[in-house]
């Protein structure tokens, strides 16, 4: 392949550097697995990487389907719960229960500009 044709492969409605993350995170999976195996790779493990793969894709540039879009009340961010460093999930969000007045059930993680605690709609 030429360098020509790989960056024709780029979409300009995506952003440069991770499309190229991604390309390396598939580039990388395909890599492990053909020279982890001692046999050639079967037609189950090819489907099961190519779902692997397309779900991480999917993931990457399309989270509204598998993540709620969220909004803060106080600087009205939009984003996702995979944009937040400090979430419930990850159990970094500081003072969590003394911010929150029903044991933090709503909660989801604190807003990545303003710092304000984020609960789902
Ligand atoms: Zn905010």
């Amino acid at each position: 392949m030429t360098h020509e044709t790989k960056m024709l492969a780029y979409s300009d409605k995506l952003g440069a550097d991770e499309q190229v993350s991604m390309e390396e995170m598939i580039s990388s999976r395909i890599f492990d697995e053909v020279h982890g195996l001692t046999d050639p790779m079967g037609e189950e493990d090819c489907n099961a990487l190519g779902r692997e793969i397309l779900y991480n894709v999917l993931r990457k540039f399309r989270p509204d389907l598998f993540e709620q879009e969220l909004t803060c009340y106080n600087c009205k961010w939009k984003g996702y719960e995979s944009d937040m460093e400090k979430t419930v999930a990850k159990g970094n969000v500081p003072d969590l229960y003394e911010r929150t007045d029903d044991g933090a059930d709503s909660a989801v993680g604190e807003c990545p500009e303003c710092g304000a605690l984020i609960e789902e709609a």
